[in-house]
């Protein structure tokens, strides 16, 4: 075995693995944090591939999260789209293309440009996004194009406008690493970027970095947290309104950083005194003790090396904007901006929200940051894409642009890589619209999902491993990902067929590509673009990469912007992966922006913005009383679409759960796990219930990402009001007032299928990919009069009702329990059972013995029974996904001793591996040493109790 030789200063884990010496470096398909991979092709033809943490990319230095681990278990194709179908039926790309083609020139010629619109998304390559954007707004006379990038970071993208006079991040993940006190403001780290939590992390217990995390809700990342706020959601602005109060009153201000390099302070100010001035009105307001509050400004005030870094839980608001810019403004009040370790520092969701915004992906802006309203930088585009002109007016944002489809405006509509039908806010109304609309093209890379449904044309995607392009992520580092196997079936890059369609539509030399490094360059040069030599007008430029060649393209290392003399930075895509000082990468660079500070407004200073009194758009009443928070899954990337084929990845949280706080369950007389009834002026949805005190009184949460497709009734962006933020048009996806009560349904049952058909039609319906099989858990309201025959109608409607499947059927009326199986031939295709019956204990085993199919003697005796047979352990809830550890195995092993977390992990394996499960293992060690103090002192066990 080669020896490692690993990075130890800052903590990085130091693994090897030999089987992938010849690994092929690319970037992960999800979050932000762009973690370099390392992936060992063993088989290509099977679509084998190993996958590791680069320990050379800067991003990840070698770690990834549970689903980056993942990732190459969702090379397989059973639920890909693997060839172009018109009207739900078959069709050859070049039929599907001249009908795309054909419908847009009508429809441009009939209704106008602006009847066209195109949805696509931060998960495509900027390659794909570049095409997209130059055909829209470049040939279509359209700026009709937007992103699910709107629901992301919009709000950072305008209030970094206004600040900096460019829509930059000044730092970069290292200043995480070297800052003093780290601010965590609406962002479940561990959760959503876990391998920057993990840095976060290793640097605390390297150099004792102070966090704090500002969130609603307790949530994984607050396991690191020395002080957290729970704030009242909304509140955020007048937090940071109050912090630049008490900065200004405490001496903390840079006063040399102010005079020199900012203006509209005192504006600025006097805004925040007039918001948010007085600390105890402030500490009621926010809902926190106002020590705590004191506690923060305190620590904030003295740490000159304070990184604050947000995500969703400050965009996503009607609000959103200015909540960022009352964050910079405390930044800029005291200087800490350009510095190492001291910088405002928002963490993008998607893969390739950056590098969208690199090409113009938003309806409001132009390739390369210039601006739609710039007559001058109109031009240069026209002239650089030989095209006629480019509109003059801002396209439609994510909202508006639905909302004129549902009002039948839009006539033609090209949704890429996305699933707005789930993912936009009020969900069932943009999932109508989509249906409405009269013609409807779907790019995506699976078979089905809540969008694809509706798509009048759907066009093969590639899938990561599949596709070659590059992304950028939150610190502006460029990385490619590279094609490790061939496309599945007729599968084609965005690109492509943007390319061809509007090659068909007369503008062949202008989109006359062969490969993405074509468009890279292009895009590269694009974005010189009246960017003189050493007075740039904008910081985003990578001329430098404008001539490299295919070689270079190929082998293109992870480069961050703006670019350092010497680049392009070219390192060896194959090679042995024994640490970043071997790989062939030259030493990551860590660029800032603003290192001497000069901003990019025409006279150099940032802006301060003064931030007024902000509400929720829409306060609680009495008919929805409580405020629905959304939030994410742990392992799991938006609507499952990849992450949810992964069954490993699928049994930490297998059914849609709504978050309540005890005081609040008790009021509505609601058990922990049983079902509730969730309504909002939008919608209804049905949720288990999960009673917490990770959880504000007054408010509740569930998760984004069940969608229709999965789970019907539990796609809780159909409650989700569309109030959005004016400036950004980022949607209020954390505040929407619903109410919440118990849902009693008569029946429930669980459904163990080999290869489903179609889903059950009942009032809750949850679907999950297992091994080998498919599990459907169902409720129903209204009690059948057989309870046999309502499981067998099921189970029908899930395997089919062909004559030549035999069933084994039990039923004791009297007790409520009825259970059947379906064989076809000797094999069995599929279980069902009420849940009475088939208690959750045996679901595992049940999964098994529909995957084996061909059944023993003993497995027979066993199956309809309420028994688990000897020898079988209980289904738990997994917690580790990596090594597949139980939460029963864990507190197995707590109650046998395990006192830390170190020890749970040498135990158990769990979180030995990418180590996203170790906030949870710490809650389970502290229960455990919690029980062992109430045991051993029975005093203030009775206290307690
Ligand atoms: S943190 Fe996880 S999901 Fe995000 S890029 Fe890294 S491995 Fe992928």
């Amino acid at each position: 075995m080669t020896s490692f030789v690993g990075p130890t200063s800052v903590g990085h884990p130091v693994r090897l693995k030999p089987d992938l010496q010849e690994a092929i470096q690319t970037t992960c398909a999800y979050c932000g944090v762009g973690c370099g991979i390392a992936a060992g092709v063993k088989d290509v033809d099977a679509r084998l591939i190993n996958v590791a943490g680069d320990y050379a990319h800067p991003a990840n230095f070698g770690r990834l999260c549970s689903k980056g681990t993942a990732l190459n278990e969702t090379l397989g194709n059973s639920d890909r789209l693997l060839r172009p179908r018109i009207n739900g039926r078959d069709a050859f790309w070049g039929e599907a293309l001249d009908a795309v083609a054909a419908k847009l020139a009508d429809v441009r010629a009939t209704h106008g440009p602006d009847a066209i619109a195109f949805y696509v998304s931060g998960q495509l390559l900027t390659e794909d996004y570049y095409v997209a954007n130059k055909l829209v707004k470049g040939f279509l006379g359209t700026a009709n194009i937007d992103t699910n990038s709107r629901l992301c970071m919009a709000s950072t993208v305008v209030a970094q406008q206004r600040a900096f006079g460019e829509d930059v991040v000044p730092g970069c993940y290292e200043d995480l690493e070297l800052a003093d006190l780290v601010v965590l403001v609406g962002s479940n780290t561990a959760w959503c970027h876990p391998v920057l939590y993990q840095r976060i992390k290793a640097a605390k217990e390297k150099r004792g970095t102070k966090v704090v995390v500002i969130d609603p809700r307790r949530t994984a990342t607050c396991e690191i947290a020395d002080l957290h706020l729970a704030i009242r959601p909304g509140s955020d602005a007048a937090l940071f309104n109050g912090l630049l109060c008490w900065l200004a009153d405490h001496g903390a201000l840079d006063a040399s950083f102010l005079a020199l390099h900012t203006a509209g302070y005192s504006g600025a100010l006097n805004a925040a005194r007039a918001d948010a001035g007085d600390m105890a009105a402030l500490a009621i307001r926010c809902g926190v003790p106002p020590a705590d509050l004191q506690m923060f400004f305190r620590l904030f005030a003295k740490t000159a090396k304070t990184v604050t870094s947000w995500s969703q839980g400050v965009n996503q608001s009607s609000g959103g904007t200015d909540k960022v810019n009352a964050i910079i403004n405390c930044h800029l009040a005291t200087g800490r901006i350009g510095k190492p370790g001291a910088a405002p520092l928002s963490l993008t969701g998607q893969p390739n929200a950056m590098g969208g915004r690199e090409v113009g992906g938003l309806a409001t802006q132009l390739a390369a940051h210039m601006q739609i309203e710039d007559v001058g930088a109109r031009a240069a585009i026209a002239r650089f894409w030989q095209a006629r002109e480019l509109p003059a007016k801002r396209g439609l944002k994510a909202v508006d642009l639905f909302d004129a489809v549902a009002r039948g405006e839009i006539k033609f509509l090209w949704i890429i890589g996305t699933n707005p039908a789930a993912s936009m806010p009020d969900a069932e109304r943009v999932r109508a619209a989509i249906a409405s609309c009269e013609f409807v093209v779907v790019s995506d890379c699976v078979s089905d999902n809540d969008t694809l449904r509706h798509a009048y044309i759907a066009l093969p995607a590639q899938a990561w491993g599949e596709k070659d392009g590059t992304v950028t992520n939150s610190e502006r580092r460029i990385s490619r990902q590279r094609a490790l196997v061939a496309p599945v079936g007729e599968a084609k890059p965005d690109w492509w067929a943007l390319a061809q369609v509007a090659r068909r539509l007369g503008f062949t030399a202008q989109f006359n590509y062969a490969k993405p490094a074509e468009i890279f360059r292009e895009h590269a040069a694009l974005s010189m673009l009246g960017n003189d030599v050493g007075k740039p007008r904008r910081l985003f430029d990578l001329g430098a990469l404008a001539t490299l060649s295919d070689d270079v393209y190929a082998a293109l290392a992870p480069v961050q912007w703006p670019l350092r003399a010497g680049t392009p930075a070219a390192g060896p895509t194959v090679g042995p992966t024994v640490g970043p000082t071997s790989v062939g990468h030259p030493p990551a660079s860590n660029s800032r922006l603003f290192t001497d500070g000069r901003f990019m407004h025409s006279d150099g200073r940032a802006r301060f913005i003064a931030i007024a009194t902000h509400m929720p758009a829409h306060a609680t009443r009495d008919n929805a009383p409580l405020v629905l928070n959304t939030n994410r899954l742990r392992d799991q990337w938006h609507t499952m679409t990849r992450t949810g084929s992964v069954p490993r990845l699928v049994r930490h949280a297998d059914e849609p759960l709504l978050e309540i706080h005890p005081a609040d369950a008790q009021a509505l007389n609601i058990t922990d796990k049983g079902f509730v009834e969730i309504k909002s002026a939008q919608g209804r949805a049905l949720f288990r219930s999960e009673v917490t005190s990770r959880q504000r009184q007054g408010e509740v949460s569930a998760p984004m990402n069940w969608t229709r497709t999965i789970a019907p009734a539990s796609c809780v962006n159909t409650l989700v009001n569309a109030a959005c933020d004016p400036q950004s048009g980022q949607p209020e996806f954390k505040h929407t007032p619903v109410s919440v009560q118990p849902w009693q349904p008569s029946l429930e049952a669980v459904l163990i299928v080999r290869e489903p058909l179609s889903l059950p039609q009942a009032d809750y319906v949850v679907r999950n990919g297992a091994e080998g099989c498919t599990r459907i858990r169902v409720a129903c309201a209204e009690k059948p009069p057989s309870l046999l025959s309502w499981l067998h109608a099921q189970m029908q409607q899930v395997v089919g009702s062909e004559t030549q499947l035999r069933w084994l059927l039990r039923e004791d009326a009297a007790a409520g329990r009825a259970a059947l199986a379906c064989f076809s031939g000797d094999a069995l295709i599929g279980f069902a059972a009420l849940q009475l019956q088939g208690s959750p204990a045996r679901t595992g085993w049940l999964q098994k013995l529909v995957q084996k199919g061909v059944l023993d003697d003993g497995d027979r005796l066993w199956l309809l029974s309420d028994l688990l047979p000897p020898g079988e352990s209980p289904c738990s809830r997994q917690i580790c996904a990596c090594f597949q550890v139980t939460e029963q195995t864990l507190r197995d092993a707590v109650r046998g001793g395990c006192r830390t977390v170190d020890a749970l992990v040498a135990r158990t394996q769990a979180g030995s591996k990418c180590g996203t499960c170790l906030p949870e293992l710490a809650v389970l060690v502290e229960a455990g040493q919690l029980r062992n103090a109430l045991q051993s002192s029975p005093g203030i066990a009775a206290q307690s109790v």
